[in-house]
């Protein structure tokens, strides 16, 4: 393997622990939806139906004790099917199981073994990938007999769950995790000792990261670098700017080719959910030529989820007239309304316009990510605000809110403490957030407001 610039290059780089991908696999019908549904509920969300690119193939979070996981529900698994949607299906499928760490493969322990479980174990025995075997429509079965037959797939255990039920599942979760040796979580997601900012530049393909990667990092002199990383661990390219030190985590494969950096793999979209879950910063790119896709508006809608800082950018700007700049910024106040806290840019990558003031707004974003908010302070406002417009009774009850802490960073969690905090109104919620965000001028991060009801 070719590694230009050898030991010195590898110095340069710094290997980021991603979290782990689970694929859930197996034919229509055996439950992977429930699973799926199963093992994101706990953090309220799916995530990010990727449109165009990603039909049948879901991504969610979810966690575990202490570790948490991207999780991919693949659609059908045909893959011996010849032609059509099912050949289209498989590639899916088999893009997915790529991307995983490992693998659960589902069955149907009530439907009994099929020719395509079998062909689809061949395929996954051919990978050698981690692969945990689920018996799922379990419950009320009795181990044995039932499910002896599977273990005819050549796959090691057969653990017996019910999606529907909650039953084996968290001993499947830990079978499946057990095969990765993960590393003890860390703080993930927060700036280390030296203030290092840890950005990703997301977007679609074709918005122009790559063009932009290579000015900033041109400006930088970069070492060149060609190191693969392992699935789990994404390449990140430290740099400096204005004396603030930056890694920028690769979300699209980068690799040196010739003087330039280019991305060698296509869009990946763990890569860029799991780029965007190791930053304090994500910079969202999009593309001025193309408006506001369906697309960009999933990869916002992650990027909100994951709590992150954000900054937008629409590249191209050199590219459109007057009235497309017109449009498209009333396109961005519709489709991503819900990123208004976000500041918005517009830029020309490829002829360098607009590129200083995207660094201003990252290190705000940053700063406001990362904010200390004494509690005295907060209580203080938190009680003038209570003066200012007390919350609405309901019923029997008014909401009697007490003092507030800081329950968190990057993004930054407000606590409220006090009786029958249940009924406060998200009204009233977003009057609070607006009132913190303004004394503490936060821009860029989303803040979350969590109500702490006293027994
Ligand atoms: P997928 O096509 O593999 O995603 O399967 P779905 O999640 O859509 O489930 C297929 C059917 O199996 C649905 O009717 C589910 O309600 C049912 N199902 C899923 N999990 C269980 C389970 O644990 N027990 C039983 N009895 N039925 C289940
Ligand atoms: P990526 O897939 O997001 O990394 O996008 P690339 O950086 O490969 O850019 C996709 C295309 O957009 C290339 O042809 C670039 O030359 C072009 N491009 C990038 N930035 C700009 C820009 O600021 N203006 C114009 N007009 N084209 C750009």
């Amino acid at each position: 393997m070719g590694r230009p610039g050898g030991a010195q290059a590898s110095r340069r780089l710094i290997l980021l622990p991603m979290k782990p991908v689970m694929a859930l696999v197996g034919r229509p019908n055996v439950g992977k939806s429930t699973l799926f549904n199963r093992l994101t509920k706990s953090r309220d969300a799916i995530v990010a139906d990727f449109a165009g690119l990603t039909r049948d193939r879901h991504y969610g979070n979810a966690r575990q004790g202490r570790h948490e996981f991207i999780v991919i529900d693949t659609g059908g698994f045909e893959p011996t099917a010849e032609g059509g949607i099912y050949m289209e299906m498989a590639k899916q499928t088999r893009q997915a199981v790529a991307e995983a760490d490992v693998v659960v493969f589902v069955v149907d322990a009530r439907g009994g073994l099929s020719a395509q479980d079998h062909d689809i174990a061949g395929y996954l025995r051919k990978l050698g990938k981690p692969t945990v075997l689920a018996a799922n429509k379990a419950e009320g079965m009795q181990e044995g007999a039932q499910l002896a037959e599977f273990y005819e797939l050549g796959l090691g255990e057969v653990l017996p769950v019910s999606a529907a039920h909650g039953q084996g599942i968290r001993s499947l979760v830990d079978t499946a995790l057990g095969l990765l040796q993960l590393p003890e979580p860390g703080e993930e997601g927060e700036a280390g000792p030296d203030g290092t900012i840890k950005l990703a530049v997301a977007g679609r393909p074709n918005v122009g990261k790559s063009t932009l990667i290579n000015t900033w990092l041109g400006e930088e002199r970069l070492v060149a670098f060609d190191l693969p990383g392992t699935t789990r661990d994404a390449i990140s390219v430290p740099f400096e700017r204005a004396g603030q030190k930056f890694e920028l985590i690769d979300t699209a494969g980068l690799r040196r080719k010739g003087r330039v950096f280019e991305a060698i793999e296509k869009f990946s979209v763990v890569k860029t959910l799991q780029a965007i879950e190791s930053a304090n910063v994500v910079l969202l790119l999009l593309d001025a030529t193309q408006g506001v896709t369906d697309q960009d508006a999933h990869i916002a809608g992650y990027i909100l989820e994951s709590g992150r800082a954000v900054v937008l950018a629409v590249n191209k700007w050199d590219a459109v007239d007057d009235y497309q700049r017109e449009q498209l910024q009333r396109q961005i106040e519709s489709r991503l309304a819900f990123l208004k806290f976000a500041k918005l840019h517009f830029i020309s990558a490829r002829k360098r316009q607009g590129l200083g003031p995207v660094w201003q707004s990252i290190a705000e974003a940053h700063r406001s990510a990362t904010v200390k908010m004494p509690t005295p302070v907060l209580t203080r406002l938190l009680l003038e605000a209570v003066q200012f417009q007390s919350p609405k009774r309901a019923g029997m009850f008014r909401p009697k809110l007490r003092y507030a802490h800081q329950g968190g960073m990057n993004p930054p969690v407000i606590v409220v403490h006090g009786n029958s905090l249940e009924h406060v109104t998200d009204a009233y919620k977003r009057f609070l957030e607006g009132r913190f965000r303004k004394e503490f001028n936060l821009v860029g991060t989303p803040l979350r407001i969590e109500m702490k009801t006293s027994k």
